[in-house]
């Protein structure tokens, strides 16, 4: 059975890069979403022809409206289903959004370019490559007779690269998709993510008192005071960086927390007036063995203790967004399966970690199902300039997702 896969898929690929060349044509740029009605449209029918029954659903406007979405696309997801009449569902999610497309490109971003075994195009590795495979397997399947004896659903979901939040993330909190496994974006290779580091976002705003250029001394200068503040924070980073996660890792870098500050700044109205207002954030990713809870104690305590320290300015800390780390629950049949059916694509021994970053995987893990990212690949150029994926790996991950599918039960 599985040289007649590995067959099926090698000499139809061109089939995979005809399909995976459609998607990267239709721009669902992100922000603002656009395009969403041509894309769900086209993957409906792409189900279809290979016998899913699908259903769409549309997030309504007052959820939009509490993530602060305006503008773009309806956001529509498309759930296809294959019914194997078992008790089980094996769900496997794509985001078809990308994020926009700079004008470094050396070939247009949205026109599917073949070069070699590299296919060019904005969301080919980021994540319509995995769309690609993950229909691709479904057909081989079906073209090689072969029937999965578990429910296959698949969801195709839009806003990921805004946080999912009116994506996936929706679908899962109205029940409308079923998981008793579940497979999401991830890593590549004989590499396979079970989860992913937690998030805390703060807007930090130090407010001081302005005043003419030429008499300082009737002000109280925020930027200079946002300066003493960050020395501050610089020490708890330095106590942060040194814990480090038990979980496995890519690379051993990743074990640490991180703590980045100023991504966003903001500050100061002319030069010859004394800044009264300086503000910036702070992007804190969690290891495993963190808390939400204590990582903003953490933040709030130093700002407490500045606050206290220097009476004449005033700082204000609000956390503007936060995920809890999400580590998939682990189910043994399900990790072993999918760690064989690496292993048997790739030749080597499928390795599972946790990402730094977070992915719409979180969505099914903090619902407690076992889920795992895996994903086709290129040059890890997501969100780059010249975003490619390899062939290889466009057939490979195919080959990994119909095999998932074809052992589940
Ligand atoms: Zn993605």
């Amino acid at each position: 059975m599985k040289d007649k896969l590995k067959n099926y898929l090698e000499k139809n690929k061109e089939s995979a890069i005809d399909l995976i060349s459609r998607l990267i044509e239709i721009p669902t740029v992100n922000p603002p979403g656009e395009n969403y009605e041509n894309m769900v449209c086209f993957l409906e029918k792409e189900c279809r022809k290979i016998g899913l029954s699908t259903k769409k659903h549309i997030t309504p406007r007052h959820v939009l409206d509490k993530f602060g979405i305006k503008g773009g696309s309806a956001r529509i997801s498309l759930v296809a289903d294959l019914d194997a009449g078992a008790n089980k569902t094996f769900h496997v999610n794509s985001h078809y959004d990308v994020v926009p497309a700079t004008d470094k490109w050396k070939t247009d971003p949205f026109k599917a370019i073949v070069k070699g075994n590299k296919i060019y195009g904005r969301g080919s590795e980021d994540m319509k490559g995995n769309i690609a495979s993950v229909l691709f397997a479904l057909k081989a399947l079906k073209d090689c007779r072969i029937k999965p004896r578990i429910n296959i659903q698949l969801s195709f979901t839009p806003d990921e690269e805004i946080g999912g939040r009116t994506g996936l993330g929706y679908l899962v909190s109205k029940g409308l998709v079923r998981a008793d496994y579940a497979m999401s974006e991830g890593y590549s290779g004989n590499y396979i993510s079970t989860g992913n580091k937690g998030v805390l976002w703060a807007e930090i705003e130090v407010i001081g008192k302005s005043a003419h250029g030429s008499m300082p001394y009737k002000g109280v200068n925020s930027f200079e005071r946002m300066n003493m503040l960050v020395k501050e924070l610089e020490k708890l980073k330095t106590k942060i960086l040194k814990r480090k996660t038990r979980y496995n890792m890519r690379n051993a870098i990743f074990k640490s927390p991180s703590f980045v500050m100023g991504g966003l700044l903001e500050g100061g109205v002319k030069v010859n007036v004394v800044p009264g207002l300086t503000k910036f954030s702070i992007d804190r990713r969690l290891i495993p063995e963190e808390s939400i809870e204590t990582a903003k104690k953490e933040i709030k305590d130093v700002v407490k203790k500045f606050n206290a320290r220097y009476k004449d300015s005033k700082v204000n800390v609000k956390f503007v967004s936060q995920g809890s780390p999400a580590i998939s629950r682990k189910d043994s049949a399900f990790f072993k399966i999918a760690g064989d059916s690496i292993k048997s694509v790739t030749g080597k021994k499928a390795n599972f970690s946790v990402m730094p970053g977070a992915t719409d995987m979180r969505y099914f893990i903090w619902k407690g199902v076992p889920a795992l990212g895996y994903s086709a690949s290129g040059g890890e150029k997501w969100h780059g300039d010249d975003e490619f994926v390899c062939i290889g790996s466009l057939i490979d991950t195919a080959r990994v997702f119909a095999l998932i599918m074809s052992r589940l039960s």
